[in-house]
């Protein structure tokens, strides 16, 4: 919805211009990608840089403990999630402005493939998977997914006002914390989306752990005397569950954001 917005008014930009005498306007030329600003990136993890950008090295070494919290450096769609040879367990993000950022070696990833992420949100937990010596998070960025090898990270973040070493939660997206909660009740099913005729991913047979990174209004459920239509997002499940089987007394859940 917003690139649409942003390429419309790029291209009314255009008309105005070629109507000036300035730019001849060709057939189909309003269609040619624009040049996008680009979106400020949120830091991808706190740690100390162990390895630059170079020739035998395409990304950064951002180094710190297993399991520390890794970001999503801008908005997007996450376009890999899941094992990848060298790196263990990788995720790539296809970003809004057409450039793909890539996170190796986490030891647990929190999305999966096709799902809209937010810049800042909490996507993976540092680990040292794959050919790697220590817990890092290797990070390399591409200009496009046409690019053979990446651009240097740090000038990628720094074009987007973030540089290295960086703190979480600082540049332009806001963390998503989410909070742990536990199910309750047999036969509880998690699905795609927060819709009752939604594929089911896994049944939860009883009382399960879950980090609820965060909940979306969708179909109303009537179950165990009650009725509501919000649903929590559960990464490591891989999908969504009603609030209802939530073990919390409150039907919309507090200290997690709406997922967005
Ligand atoms: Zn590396």
């Amino acid at each position: 919805m917003r690139v649409l917005k942003r390429s419309k008014s790029i291209g009314m930009l255009v008309a105005t211009v070629a109507a000036a005498g300035l730019i001849p306007l060709a057939a189909g030329q309003a269609d040619a990608a624009p040049a996008k600003a680009a979106e400020a990136a949120s830091c991808p993890a706190a740690g100390t840089v162990t390895q630059g950008w170079h020739s035998g090295h395409d990304g950064v070494d951002i180094a710190n403990g297993r399991g520390t919290a890794i970001y999503a450096t801008g908005s997007g769609t996450v376009i890999a999630s899941g094992p990848a040879s060298g790196y263990g367990q990788w995720i790539r993000i296809k970003h809004d402005d057409g450039t793909i950022t890539e996170y190796g070696h986490m030891y647990e990833r929190l999305v999966f493939v096709n799902q809209r992420v937010s810049a800042g949100q909490h996507i993976a937990r540092m680990g040292s998977e794959g050919v790697s010596s220590g817990n890092h998070l290797h990070l390399r960025t591409y200009a496009s997914s046409s690019a053979g090898r990446g651009m240097n990270p740090v000038d990628y973040l720094s074009a987007r006002g973030v540089s290295l070493p960086c703190t979480p939660g600082g540049g332009g997206g806001t963390p998503s914390p989410g909070n742990n909660f536990t199910t309750w009740g047999t036969s509880v099913r998690v699905r795609t989306e927060p819709q009752l005729n939604a594929p089911v991913v896994r049944t939860l047979t009883g009382p399960t752990a879950v980090f609820v990174q965060c909940q979306k209004r969708g179909d109303t459920v009537n179950a165990e005397g009650y009725s509501n239509n919000a649903w929590s997002f559960i990464p490591a499940l891989g999908g969504y569950i009603t609030n209802i089987y939530i073990d919390h007394p409150a039907a919309w859940l507090p200290g997690v954001d709406e997922c967005r």
